[in-house]
């Protein structure tokens, strides 16, 4: 038994995990990659461990070389498939790994799931040669590797610029940025992340090389469809306004063998409605967020968040969530909060508030706007595990389907190997035009187990069919 479990080794969860184990508590760490580090810090592959060190390689080596002198207990390439509670109320975490399945008791659990992207499906979008935004990300960082010969970067936020620059630093040319964002939406995001000078000097210099580079640049212009056959070969886009909508003008073509796309991040929320939390939609936040006190607890005892999946504020607001998480448990366990931590927790919230407010600045300009569901053209596909178009889901909406269960199980979109994951937010997006509800009263869809695809016969282990009970004949 531990006294906590945590989910995930990002800067949130592997800092929640030092600051439990120096306050003297059991900790066991799980994460689905090979190391710590999450998305920001990702580990490099060992195929370039020799190449120059990043900021975010130099910060990522150091807190794995802090997990490995600590007695933290990690179970790294170790996904968590379900969370329960057994009758003495602990946490039932099931894990599965090459090794099998197998399942661990915790006192306290953290969430520390980060965040998931958000890609807006627009017709062609599942042509081999798009990647998603923040999945290019962990291209570069783990194997330094570009998507193409030539890359449409386009979709909004900071990442578009990251990922442009990224391309270009990596050997990669970029045919054109397609930000569905105006440079006034970034000058009105300004004075907030001034912040973070650093971050903003960062931003500029990002900006500032494509244009010395002269890299086509087209401000508040979105993509109406990726063309191609059998592999992407370009994309059409056209101007769009602050809402989002594209204009009725001519396409313009941009060729291009890869394109890098994305909308912003959204919390990973799965594990945390596993766990019972209550959720709310907050968009300044990314979307649907657990409900907490400004420490990270939940509305289930002995349940805390912390990092992306508790509301996209960012990697500088990552670690003080993870120690802020970290003493909610520690007081919840032991009924009290030494003096010199309530000090510190005292600093720690400080340091969260400077670091939110750049957090919700980069976050705001994902913010998706009435526009975001009209990108998606009837014929394009949603689900893409069952080959769901918008067309299908609008169907089911107009023969009375108006919560997501009912879209769900009318149409299959969801059910696929992804969970939903990716879909759900398109299938709420489309419900949204054809209902004019808004996203609170829409609702989710049932969370469910497994959280991430798992082997029949790895759960079904040692049930025997035969010792299943046959129900009686039931009496007329
Ligand atoms: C793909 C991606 C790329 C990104 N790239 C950048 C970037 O380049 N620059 C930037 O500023 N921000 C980036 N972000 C945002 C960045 O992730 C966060 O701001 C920061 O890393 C948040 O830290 P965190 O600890 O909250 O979450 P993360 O760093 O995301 O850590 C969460 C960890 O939880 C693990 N996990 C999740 N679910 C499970 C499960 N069921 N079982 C086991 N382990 C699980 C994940 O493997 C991950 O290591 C990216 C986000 C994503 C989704």
């Amino acid at each position: 038994m531990y006294d906590a479990t945590i989910i995930g080794s990002g800067p949130a969860g592997a800092n929640a995990a030092l600051e439990a184990h120096d306050l003297g508590l059991k900790v066991l760490i799980v994460d689905e990659q090979r190391d710590a580090g999450g998305q920001i810090w990702r580990v490099k592959s060992k195929s370039i461990l020799s190449a120059p060190s990043t900021e975010a390689s130099i910060k990522g080596d150091a807190l794995r070389e802090r997990l490995k002198q600590s007695s933290i207990e990690v179970k790294f390439e170790t996904r968590v498939w379900h969370i329960d509670k057994n009758e003495e109320k602990n946490w039932i975490i099931n894990l599965v790994s090459k090794d099998g399945s197998h399942s661990v008791l915790s006192k306290a659990l953290i969430i520390a799931t980060g965040a998931q992207e958000r890609v807006i499906p627009v017709q062609g979008w599942t042509l081999p040669g798009v990647v998603g935004l923040a999945g290019a990300t962990a291209l570069f960082k783990e194997h330094m590797m570009v998507p193409g010969k030539s890359t449409v970067v386009a979709g909004s936020g900071p990442l578009v610029f990251f990922v442009a620059s990224e391309v270009i630093r990596l050997g990669g040319s970029v045919a054109a940025v397609v930000s569905i964002n105006g440079f006034s939406d970034w000058i009105k995001a300004l004075p907030a992340m001034v912040l973070n000078p650093k971050l903003l000097w960062q931003g500029i210099k990002w900006i500032g090389d494509l244009y010395l580079k002269r890299v086509p640049l087209y401000w508040r212009h979105g993509i109406r469809s990726f063309e191609g056959l059998g592999h992407v070969v370009g994309v059409n886009v056209r101007k769009a306004n602050k809402k989002w909508y594209l204009r009725h003008d001519p396409n313009i073509f941009i060729a291009a063998d890869s394109v890098c796309y994305g909308h912003g991040l959204m919390p990973s929320i799965e594990a945390s409605r596993l766990a019972g939390a209550v959720h709310t939609y907050e968009p300044a936040l990314g979307g649907w967020v657990p409900f907490t006190d400004e420490n990270g607890r939940t509305t289930v005892p002995y349940l805390y968040v912390c990092g992306d999946n508790a509301g996209i504020l960012g990697a500088q607001a990552a670690p003080h969530r993870g120690r802020l998480a970290a003493y909610a448990m520690v007081e919840d366990l032991n009924e009290t909060l030494p003096e010199d931590l309530l000090a510190k927790r005292k600093a720690e919230k400080k340091l969260l508030k400077w670091a939110s407010i750049f957090g919700k600045a980069a976050t705001g300009l994902s913010i998706l706007q009435p526009g975001a569901g009209g990108l998606i053209s009837k014929q394009t596909e949603v689900c893409r595990c069952e080959g769901i178009n918008r067309l299908e889901i609008e169907k089911e909406v107009k023969t009375g389907a108006l919560s997501p269960n009912a879209v769900k199980s009318g149409t299959r979109c969801g059910m696929g190997p992804c969970g939903g994951r990716f879909c759900s937010e398109s299938m709420a997006l489309i419900t949204e035009q054809a209902t004019g509800k808004t996203r609170a009263e829409i609702g989710l869809p049932t969370a469910r187990p497994p959280l991430r695809p798992v082997a029949m016969d790895e759960i079904a282990k040692d049930l025997n069919y035969d010792d299943l009970p046959i129900p009686g004949v039931s009496p007329l």
